[in-house]
């Protein structure tokens, strides 16, 4: 163990003592290259002074506590090999590309698992990243004179290392790469469209579970400069979100508008005519109850370049996570969106073609609502013991799902005390869920 670190630190041109009675075959020869010194006997206190990390392996519990204990007292980092509780620092496992460096690290909880992430890692992250990097590193200054313009310079770069250049230099053509590098600079210099074209990206991001994301929307959320995004996003999402992209809240609280709908257009029109990638982030679909239509709208007529990511819409979610099969050959034959948002206190919908016979009800923003959407089916037809349930929180940790009969779940959606977001299923569909359901909360 103590070799293998040894070979690991002297990669970072480390200066290494080695205090040890006798070295393994290792460990000798890296003493005849005259890698590293060794002290050929027992440990003295005064071995630490000079060092500014101590790694210790003796296999004696009471040296591995003393050395511990100096170090920390001297305040020079200390790593007991497999013994955390002694360690103020740990190693990570290494993904080396020099000049860049990933590191891994479970905090010391299950170094087998960070090891496994590495392996996989290494097969996807190119051998050649370390050549481009120092490339890239090489012309930093050259770059910046040729486009001194921020904005302009980040899109050069970034077609640099999506292009033909980048895969160049992964296929070991360096001079290739050189040329067609001088080349791009001179056509990046003389464009005389040099403005930056902004756009916007208007991505659902599915109900909350992130595995539900498409790729393109991962892809997009890597490569915004802005991102507005409102409240039905979770932070487990936005964690995903580039790093250094600029974030804007314009969330809605239910009847509560954070920041007006054409406020928001009028935002991403400004924001993208100024050069800037913008993500505009929904939950669930955007084109489904999510006003992306409004919004693409406002940006069409002003001429801003867009594109649509369609994302895992509430009630597919929902309805999967829960067990509930939205239609099905025994039991329903269609199955029908609605909104349950009420305007001015009333709900404006097609109750008769609502209660119709085979189809299964799904019902967006409607907890609010649930007491005066169930009346009204009932008032126009429906069966009060038709199954319903309210998925609450669909897809996430917390997830929980109320079932009841249509005459009863508005009653038993408040005496559980449902927080929301929350959807409605109704219809006989429901009743699948007793064999069905498989998915476990792990709050529950
Ligand atoms: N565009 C979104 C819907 C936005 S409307 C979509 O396609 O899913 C907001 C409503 O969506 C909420 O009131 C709730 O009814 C539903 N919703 C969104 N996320 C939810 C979730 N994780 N669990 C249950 N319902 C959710």
């Amino acid at each position: 163990m103590a070799a293998r670190k040894v070979e690991i630190i002297l990669k970072a041109h480390a200066q290494v003592t080695i205090v040890c009675n006798s070295l393994c075959p290792v460990l000798e020869v890296f003493v005849n290259d005259g890698l590293v010194n060794h002290k050929a006997r027992s440990f003295e206190d005064g071995d630490l002074e000079g060092n500014v990390l101590i790694f210790v392996d003796s296999g004696d519990e009471g040296v591995n506590r003393h050395v511990s204990s100096l170090a920390q007292e001297m305040k020079i980092p200390v790593n007991v090999i497999d013994r955390l509780e002694l360690c103020t620092f740990i190693m990570p496992a290494i993904i080396d590309r020099s000049p860049l460096i990933v590191g891994i690290t479970s905090g010391g909880d299950a170094p087998i698992i960070a090891r496994a992430l590495r392996e996989r890692l290494e097969t996807l992250i190119p051998a050649g990243l370390g050549r481009l990097a120092k490339f890239a590193g090489s012309c930093r200054d050259k770059v910046k004179g040729v486009i001194p313009e921020g904005q302009l310079r980040l899109r050069f770069w970034e077609s640099f290392m999506e292009g033909p250049i980048a895969e160049y230099i992964f296929a070991g053509n360096e001079e290739a790469a050189e040329k067609l590098f001088e080349e791009n600079l001179l056509l990046a210099k003389n464009s005389k469209d040099a403005a930056v074209h902004g756009e916007v990206y208007l991505v659902g991001c599915g109900p909350g579970d992130p595995d539900l994301l498409t790729f393109r929307a991962l892809r997009l959320m890597q490569k915004a400069d802005v991102v507005l995004h409102d409240r039905l996003v979770t932070d487990e999402i936005m964690r995903l979100v580039r790093r250094d992209a600029e974030l804007v809240f314009v969330g809605k609280q239910r009847g509560d508008h954070a920041m007006p709908q054409d406020e928001i257009s009028q935002l991403m029109i400004k924001l993208a005519k100024e050069g800037q990638r913008v993500l505009r982030l929904k939950s669930g679909d955007p084109f489904v109850f999510g006003r992306g239509g409004e919004e693409m709208d406002a940006l069409s007529s002003e001429g801003v370049h867009f594109q649509v990511v369609p994302g895992v819409t509430a009630a597919n979610g929902c309805a999967s996570y829960a067990g509930i099969p939205l239609t099905h050959r025994d039991h329903a034959q269609s199955c029908i969106f609605v909104t349950g948002h009420a305007k001015d206190n009333q709900l404006d919908l097609d109750w008769p073609t609502l209660v119709r016979p085979k189809q299964t009800l799904v019902v967006y923003m409607g907890l609010d609502s649930l007491a005066m959407l169930t009346e009204k089916l009932m008032s126009h037809g429906a069966d009060p013991d038709t199954p319903a349930a309210v998925v609450d929180n669909g897809t996430r940790p917390q997830q929980q799902v109320v079932t009841a009969s249509l005459g009863e779940i508005a009653h038993q959606v408040v005496k559980e005390e449902i927080p929301g977001p929350a959807i409605v299923i109704i219809g006989t569909v429901v009743t699948l869920r007793k064999r069905l359901s498989w998915f476990k909360p792990t709050n529950s």
